[in-house]
């Protein structure tokens, strides 16, 4: 391996200790102890474990962690009716629903019934306009977490050629407009771009969220080119001892063939993942001093 591996968990750790000592000074200057409420309708299992360590961060910082397990069953009136209490709430600065939903709820419908000053997850359709037109938003987390470690890694990203593959809402597209906003030159590829090596072949900055284990591989990538791998993804490894099925994660990108032709790359586990969460903090700290009318903490938005 050539590449620097850049170390999210350790980035979010740091995140997460600084997140703390505001939250400090805010409950010791102001009393005020910032709330994420976070809702899960069905049991999901990968969405149940992504809520209970979202809960379990929120209170190590010091915050107020509220959780709202409804049964899959649950009415889309009815998880309206929740969104509206959670928006009147004054002891809730952020609100954060799970995605995915049951399949009888709409989604973009009660994603657009969060307060968009609570929403921090940044799916608001007022958010997502606000981040469009560079005005303040609330800023998607995975992204944001995205931006910080690139940001940390090269200083300054303008002019730079920045590749994003995936066009979601929750990652591609929020991603390409920040490192618009940050003045790279930025192509969205997606499944029907053609030749699409030669796209990234092409990029100063790689970011994969594509959702398909290990798609990018060396030779799709610039010499010192930095990779940022979004991508989770479990795979069969085998079977353990006891005979029984084993699995791991890898991400969107073939970790050890990019890492002998990058400059720099994020691991899958380790990488984005653990910058998603911290950022989810950080949103809500932003939320809180925002509803406060206080200054925000320098370096928590882009
Ligand atoms: P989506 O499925 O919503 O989007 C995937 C995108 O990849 C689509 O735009 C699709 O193109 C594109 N794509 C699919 N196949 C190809 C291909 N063969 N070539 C080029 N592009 C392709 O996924 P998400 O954006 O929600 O997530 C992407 C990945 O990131 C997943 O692995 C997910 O688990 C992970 N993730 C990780 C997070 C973290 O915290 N680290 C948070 C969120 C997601 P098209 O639009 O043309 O179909």
């Amino acid at each position: 391996m050539t590449a620097t591996r850049i170390d999210g968990k350790a980035f979010a750790a740091r995140l997460r200790t600084e997140i703390g000592a505001h939250v400090g000074s805010l409950k010791a200057d102001h009393g005020i102890t910032p709330g994420l409420a976070v809702v899960l309708v069905g049991e999901d299992p990968a969405s149940q474990v992504y809520v209970r360590s979202k809960g379990k961060q929120t209170v190590e910082v010091g915050m107020k962690s509220f959780e709202h397990k409804l049964p899959a069953d649950t009415s889309e009136e009815a998880l309206l009716t929740l969104v509206g209490q959670l928006n009147a709430d004054p002891a809730v600065n952020g609100i954060l629903v799970q995605l995915p939903l049951p399949g009888h709820i709409d989604s973009d419908l009660v994603i657009n019934a969060i307060d968009p000053a609570k929403d921090v997850d940044g799916f608001h359709i007022s958010n997502v306009g606000l981040l469009g037109t560079g005005q303040k938003a609330m800023v998607p987390c995975t992204p944001l977490g995205c931006l910080m470690m690139l940001r940390d890694h090269h200083g300054s990203l303008s002019g730079l050629n920045a590749v994003v593959v995936g066009r979601s809402n929750i990652v591609g597209k929020p991603m390409a407009q920040l490192l618009l906003n940050d003045s790279c030159t930025v192509t969205i590829a997606h499944s029907r771009t053609r030749d699409i090596e030669d796209v990234t072949r092409r990029a100063d900055i790689v970011v994969a969220a594509v959702g398909r284990p290990e798609m990018v591989t060396g030779d799709w990538i610039k010499p010192g080119a930095t990779v940022i791998d979004v991508g989770i993804n479990r795979i069969d490894d085998g079977l353990k001892e006891d005979e029984t099925p084993k699995t791991r994660l890898v991400g969107d990108c073939h970790f050890d063939s990019c890492a002998e032709v990058a400059g720099a790359i994020t691991p899958v586990p380790g990488g984005v993942g653990p910058m998603t969460i911290a950022c989810l903090l950080a949103n809500t700290l932003t939320a809180t001093t925002r509803a406060n009318g206080l200054p925000e903490p320098v370096g928590l938005t882009p």
